[in-house]
């Protein structure tokens, strides 16, 4: 028998023995080969993919220790506690425990009784804690999460850097990435940053067929939202909101409307926010309301929409969050709301964040251009997911999106609507944001209009026939399309080179005039 079939079988036996699972899912295979066999990986699976499996397998089947880093208690907790029901000895170190509690881990390995320690990345690499795992046998080191190690990553956290010493450290001890999200610059360094030697790179397909995505500009949110909602009366969902009084006042209309709702977000006490989890996990409320901080580690199968209230800061998030919908692998709804104005919010967070660099600000810049180019753009939404991770989507309908289902009509003029918008923004002098320009072309008799003689602009009142906002929905999509740029901190609107293109008619864009969303 060679030593391949070997392991093979061990980690089948493994799999069944402890999991009662009976096949792989895509890559998983490869991933738990790579970790037993001593090479190290990185491995990115969607969502609901199984990477935790990845390593727990190898885990259970070496010899000494796992050591996986983790960047959430609540996430370790439950990886933990899931493994101790399948009756695997795992444990996990953080400042939640009490001193005894500690102990009972440090004696589990010095006496090498245990198979998984789940720890953060602050901990493994304290002097302290890498003179107690001097003294014993690692096994395989896992880090979990691992695309917070990338500052081309869409959730970088300093902490995780540090981790580039535990090669140095251990240098005979094989490392394993595993993360949801990661383009091909974001796995590349975060090999690099890992220092990890020859790694299999193992990239799952990001497409996620059973679900589909719609966009649409945000209007009367509410309406909106129950719109979707109704449609899956006693079925669970996601609603994402950017910020926390969002979260507050859409959970208070949803409940006041009579729907079983909870909220969640990072301003709430723990126990509320464990309950919200509790109380949506068992079913017991059918929607949660909450900001991004709700869903990490989070393993509920049979979510059938996730719903966003307000742009993401990237399609990293993007993926991540709305691929919490149909883990199942059944049909499910994964809908964004946006406004021109999200992508405002999020530019001057980006600018006013502390701790960027240049180089940082510029990398979230790139992805807030590229979720805003989704919302905006034209074309088949699981393409456009699938490309921005660096793979590509047979060609034809993918019948499953907002586009490919042919739920928006381009207008017919989109080439003369196109040009009034652009000389609008020239006869402005390029010195106003969307709002603003939309008004002019709308013919309102806004005050700022008046005083700055706009009235008697050529380009005053040309979409007189039109309401603001279709106008602005224009500007999205001319933006998105890359014909105008919003440029300084209040997004004033410019035209571009390729905008010259369409005031010389040399070009056509595409405008969508959104119809009714058709009945299901
Ligand atoms: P991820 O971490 O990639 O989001 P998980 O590791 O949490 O995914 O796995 C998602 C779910 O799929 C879990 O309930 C897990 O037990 C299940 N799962 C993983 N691998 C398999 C498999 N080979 N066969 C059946 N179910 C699996």
């Amino acid at each position: 028998m060679t030593d391949n079939v070997r392991q093979l079988g061990k980690i089948k036996s493994a799999l069944s023995k402890y999991w009662g699972y009976n096949s792989f899912r895509p890559l998983q295979e490869e991933a738990m080969h790579c970790a037993v066999t001593g090479r190290d990986s990185v491995v990115v699976l969607p969502t609901g993919g199984g990477k935790s499996l990845c390593f727990q397998v190898p885990a259970v089947i070496g010899e000494g220790l796992t050591v996986v880093v983790s960047p959430l208690i609540s996430l370790m907790k439950d990886q933990v506690d899931a493994l101790v029901d399948c009756g695997v000895a795992a444990a996990r170190l953080d400042s939640s425990l009490m001193t005894h509690e500690q102990d009972r881990v440090f004696e589990m390995i010095a006496s090498n009784r245990l198979k998984l320690l789940y720890i953060s990345p602050e901990r493994i690499v304290s002097e302290w804690f890498l003179n107690i795992l001097c003294g014993c046998k690692i096994s395989f080191i896992a880090v979990d999460e691992a695309h917070c190690v990338s500052m081309w990553g869409h959730d970088f956290r300093p902490e995780y850097r540090q981790l580039g010493r535990l090669k140095q450290r251990f240098p005979g001890v094989c490392i394993g990435a595993y993360t949801a999200t990661a383009t091909a610059v974001v796995r590349q360094d975060i090999a690099a940053q890992l220092n990890l030697t020859d790694p299999a790179m193992l990239t799952g397909s990001f497409d996620r067929p059973n679900l589909i995505y719609r966009v649409k500009p945000r209007g009367n949110i509410l309406k909106q939202v129950r719109s979707v909602v109704d449609r899956h009366k006693n079925e669970s969902g996601i609603i994402y909101c950017i910020r926390r009084k969002d979260v507050d006042s859409l959970c208070d209309s949803l409940q006041s409307a009579g729907y079983r709702a909870a909220g969640y977000h990072a301003g709430m006490k723990d126990h509320q926010r464990k309950l919200s989890q509790d109380l949506f996990i068992t079913e017991k409320v059918d929607i949660v309301v909450a900001t991004i901080a709700f869903g990490m580690g989070i393993d509920k199968s049979n979510v059938r929409y996730v719903i966003h209230t307000g742009m993401p800061k990237s399609l990293e998030n993007y993926q991540q969050e709305s691929g919490r919908a149909g883990r199942d692998g059944l049909e499910a709804e994964c809908w964004l709301f946006y406004s021109g104005g999200d992508y405002g919010v999020w530019k001057s967070i980006i600018s006013n964040s502390e701790n960027s660099t240049p180089q940082s600000t510029e990398a979230a810049m790139e992805k807030l251009t590229g979720i805003y180019s989704y919302c905006t753009g034209d074309t088949c939404r699981h393409r456009n997911l699938v490309e921005y991770f660096g793979q590509t989507l047979k060609a034809g309908s993918c019948s499953a999106c907002d586009i490919c289902l042919d739920e928006y009509d381009a207008i017919e003029d989109a080439l003369i609507i196109g040009q009034k918008i652009l000389s609008c923004i020239m006869r402005v002098e390029q010195r106003f944001g969307g709002g603003y320009v939309a008004s002019v072309l709308a013919g309102s008799k806004d005050k700022r209009i008046i005083e700055n003689g706009h009235d008697r602009l050529s380009t005053y009142s040309l979409l007189a026939e039109y309401q603001i906002k279709t106008i602005r929905g224009w500007i999205e999509q001319l933006t998105g399309q890359g014909y105008i740029e919003k440029c300084g901190e209040f997004n004033v609107l410019a035209v571009t080179k390729k905008g010259w293109n369409v005031l010389r008619g040399e070009e056509t864009p595409r405008l969508l005039k959104p119809t009714m969303q058709k009945e299901k």
